[in-house]
């Protein structure tokens, strides 16, 4: 028996086994709670059940083989420690079970407190409290609640209902004003609701409670708000959760306990000081929940400060060990602190990019290190629009502002209705008392979300700022009223439906639909805030790092631009040149009845007619864009979309013509475009004849754009200015197509170019897998090669893109088959391999092959990683972007070990 035990897998750890960097293993509470146990600071003592035995309970249903065994073996150890044991009748030990996942998923998933409690042990820990009968029983009906809740399914509102009910008949509405008597009865009743919902009475014996617990704790990995969770911040499904397991320390002993929660910076701006909140004689989740009013930390110096003095030390020791923002829970009991968690703290996008400045200031880290710390998804948040100056609005409440942005919407108050209207397409605010995680769904779906209660560490404030979202939490004087759909404030009442906005910077809250306007951080970047005389923390911050960026990147950032109007906006958020010109719209508007002539030629000549009429509006088009981008390189896709797109639809066309006919018109024209539309019509227009295929069918066609762009090019160069067109050709498969445009193409060059030093590049997009895959051979008649990530993706996976992400990426998603849409990340596995091979193959052919990426991908922050490492040239995407792909590129170049600011 023993031998078996020691062959077992080892599942469980003592604090003292493990540090901050066990995350995998241990979780994220886990590990911090073992790093400060071996920092010395006052932890209660514990013990952790890996991620590992998660995983293998949740694979087989089980419990893995050992388990048990290991579990008693590191109680006992725990029990001789603190010289109590679980559940003693007379002097009973308590233990929290707590979840804890790698990545924080605040308040997905479950934590039950003072496990060991019964009938019998409730009477032992009065007696130990110093005959404290109210906190006795007080910490039980508090396990009857917890566990009922998370361990068997009970419905939470029937506790807290019971709750209300005990406050009303002692006609209170604090929870402290209920006596040792009042909580004996309320345990009564929890155990009523207990046993009538899962027809057994509460188990008495504290083994048991501990084992139930930790199977919950196991089981919440996979509850439907965990999954969802996830899915929404990208964390992998299969990590699981450890279980901590810790002694009780107790802040409801009186009014010298307390629990609190602590960020040694201010997680929304970043600055310097000390924010939290304390809540006396409370415990465990009280401070979050909302359920009383909270104090600033500050107050606790007041209260009680050797305990104060003391968290100040343990917080400044935890910056600088961690060497960023942490967030910690702490509890007091009878003026002795013990500090329960500590993490790396979240914080907004604004914070991020202060924090990082100012630990760089600090000596704490250097400029690479502080670049690790921001990333593009933060940068591209705080380039969101906020609300005008003086846009002459009256606020009606003011809050915490939570999360930043401005969010403007239709008030809704569930998070059902939230989800259903957001499906319409409504912008909706989502309005609660305060959020709890089954509200996650219609956080996710509305733009904004206001709650009257709780402060910057509710559920609501980390949540929403978790994902991004502009949340204002605490507006008290907002009445919310959801049975009514209705809220009351500054005596005006607002319906489901009404318009309102909010800020969560200043957490302002307005009536009406308040208008925006551009962020600083974009103003820097337009070049109309100069980061020497701001008076922001935050545009210093952003310059800073993202000067170090772009000295840092090896990827040059080009963007996709198809005007002047967009090549001067792009050149000014730092593009390096135009990566996608696409040439389609220039095709549109009043240029239709030209093309409209062009698809309907039946000679030679009414077709070079056409061409020729395109010509110097095309050609003008080119000279706009290359003025802007003067110096830069300019990459032009030669007509890509098939040509029926140009004509008008079907139906429409045949319904024309049959009622200009019933009238007796004249309807030749309108007859000859529908036999066109019928005659090009394809089943698969995406696979049909477009791209290369037009250059190679339609005579003239591509000869005129290259002409447009050669001329363009000598009329800027001409001018004084520098002109560098990249011709691409895109949708090729073989390089005999490549061939045939080519050799079309460099006689025109050759005869517009002259003597006027304009040098034209031709290259081709590798779009189609079969390009990728004989990039070898296509490299030879190109001289660059961008990667259409979009057409590779949809030709890769087969996936026509417009059809599959609304009709069933859910379900892939769902089941795992993607983490998230290969459309908007690269799939590095399938599609990424078919780009190294191409990079790979293209460049031992041709050795100098320009290589970049253009389509969405290039603005993608996971992407932009993946094509530096597959050693690409430049990355494009749109004009917005450009400044997250410089971010990128630059935090690709200097990754550093070790950060984990998720
Ligand atoms: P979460 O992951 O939701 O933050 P925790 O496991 O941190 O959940 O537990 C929530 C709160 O419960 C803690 O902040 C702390 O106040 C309280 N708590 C947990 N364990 C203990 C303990 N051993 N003694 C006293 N309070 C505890
Ligand atoms: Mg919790
Ligand atoms: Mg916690």
């Amino acid at each position: 028996m023993a031998t078996q035990e020691t062959v077992d897998h080892k599942y469980v750890y003592d604090f003292a086994e493990g540090n901050r960097d066990l995350k995998d293993l241990l979780g994220g509470k886990g590990a911090n709670l073992a790093e400060m146990t071996n920092l010395g600071l006052p932890v209660p003592p514990g013990f952790i059940i890996s991620t590992e035995a998660c995983k293998a309970y949740l694979a087989t249903g089980e419990e893995p083989a050992g388990l048990a065994g290991q579990i008693e073996a590191h109680l006992e150890s725990l029990e001789r420690g603190m010289g109590r044991r679980l559940g003693d009748p007379d002097d009973p030990l308590l233990v929290s079970v707590r979840s804890g996942a790698k990545f924080s998923m605040p308040g997905m998933m479950e934590t039950v407190l003072n496990v060991g409690l019964n009938d019998r042990s409730v009477v032992g820990l009065a007696a130990r409290a110093g005959g404290n009968e109210r906190f006795a029983w007080d910490s039980y009906r508090r396990l009857i609640q917890m566990f009922g809740k998370t361990v068997c399914e009970v419905p939470g509102e029937e506790f807290e209902h019971a709750l209300d009910e005990a406050k009303r008949a002692r006609g209170t509405t604090d929870d402290l004003d209920l006596d040792a008597d009042d909580l004996h009865g309320l345990v009564d009743a929890y155990k009523k609701i207990f046993l009538k919902h899962t027809g057994r009475d509460f188990p008495q014996s504290p083994r048991e409670q501990l084992d139930l617990a930790i199977r919950a704790v196991f089981e919440s990995w996979n509850a439907e708000r965990a999954v969802l969770y996830r899915r929404q911040e990208r964390i992998p499904a299969d990590l699981g959760t450890a279980v901590n397991v810790v002694a009780m320390v107790f802040g409801n002993l009186g009014p010298d306990s307390g629990t609190g929660v602590a960020f040694t910076r201010d997680p929304a701006s970043g600055a310097q000081g000390i924010y939290g909140d304390y809540l006396a004689n409370a415990q465990g989740e009280d401070v979050v929940a909302g359920i009383r009013n909270t104090v600033p930390l500050q107050e606790l110096e007041s209260i009680d400060k050797r305990s104060y003095d003391e968290l100040l030390v343990i917080m400044a020791r935890l910056e600088g060990h961690y060497r960023d923002l942490c967030d910690i829970e702490f509890t007091i009991e009878r003026g002795k602190l013990w500090m329960l968690q500590t993490r790396v703290g979240k914080r907004t996008a604004a914070a991020a990019f202060v924090i990082a400045g100012q630990l760089v200031d600090e000596g704490l880290i250097d400029l690479d290190e502080a670049l690790h710390r921001v990333n593009g998804a933060q940068l591209a948040q705080l380039m969101f629009p906020r609300f005008q100056l003086d846009h002459g609005f009256e606020p009606v409440a003011k809050g915490v502002g939570a999360s930043p942005g401005a969010a403007s919407g239709k008030v809704v108050f569930t998070s059902a209705r939230a989800v259903e209207l957001a499906g319409e397409g409504e912008a909706v605010i989502l309005v609660r008392r305060e959020t709890n995680p089954d509200d996650l769904n219609g956080m996710i779906a509305a733009r904004g979300i206001l709650t009257s209660r709780g402060g910057k560490t509710s559920h609501a404030a980390v949540v929403a700022r978790g994902m991004g979202k502009t949340c204002v939490s605490g507006a008290d004087e907002i009445d919310v009223n959801v049975p009514a759909r209705r809220l009351t404030v500054a005596g005006q009442s607002v319906s489901e439906g009404d318009v309102i906005s909010i800020d969560g910077t200043t957490g302002k809250v307005y009536l009406g639909e308040v208008p925006v306007m551009p962020s600083e951080v974009v103003r820097y970047f337009e070049g109309t805030l100069d980061p020497a005389e701001a008076d922001d923390a935050l545009v210093k911050a952003v310059h800073r790092i993202m000067t170090h960026a772009d000295a840092a990147r090896r990827l040059a950032v080009r963007a996709n631009a198809d005007t002047g109007a967009d090549a001067a906006r792009a050149r000014r958020f730092g593009a390096q040149g135009i990566g996608l010109c696409r040439t389609e719209h220039m095709f549109l508007g009043d240029r239709r009845e030209l093309v409209e002539r062009l698809i309907l030629a039946r000679t030679d000549t009414e077709r070079s007619d056409a061409l020729a009429a395109l010509l110097p509006l095309q050609r003008d088009d080119f000279v706009a864009i290359f003025r802007e981008m003067d110096g830069l390189p300019v990459t032009v896709r030669l007509i890509d979309p098939p040509l029926h797109e140009f004509l008008p639809p079907l139906e429409q066309l045949a319904v024309d013509v049959a009622v200009a006919q019933e009238r007796g018109e004249d309807v030749a024209k309108e007859e000859a475009l529908l036999a066109a539309v019928r005659r090009m019509h394809e089943e698969n227009p995406m696979l049909g004849l477009r791209g290369v295929r037009l250059g190679l069918v339609i005579p003239g066609l591509f000869a005129m754009q290259v002409r447009a762009i050669a001329e363009a090019a000598v009329r800027v160069t001409r001018e004084g200015g520098s002109a560098c067109p990249e011709i691409m050709v895109p949708l090729v498969g073989a390089v005999q197509e490549l061939e045939t445009v080519r050799a079309e193409a460099e006689k025109i060059i050759a005869e517009v170019v002259g003597d006027s030093g304009v040098e034209v590049l031709i290259g081709t997009m590798i779009e189609v897998p079969r390009a990728a895959l004989t990039a070898g051979q296509i490299a030879e008649a190109a001289e660059f090669f961008s990667f259409g990530t979009n057409d590779l993706t949809q030709m890769g996976w087969g996936f026509s893109r417009d059809d599959v992400e609304g009709a069933f990426f859910w379900r892939y998603l769902e089941l795992g088959i993607f983490g998230i849409s290969p459309f908007e990340s690269i799939d590095r596995d399938g599609v990424g391999r078919l780009v190294r091979i191409a990079a790979e193959e293209g460049r031992a052919a041709r050795p100098g092959l320009k290589l970049g990426v253009c389509g969405e991908h290039g603005g993608d922050p996971e992407s932009v990683h993946f094509f530096h490492s597959v050693g690409l040239d430049y990355v494009s995407c749109s004009p917005f972007r450009v400044p997250v792909a410089r971010l990128e590129a630059g935090r690709a170049a200097v990754e550093t070990a070790g950060s984990d600011s998720r």
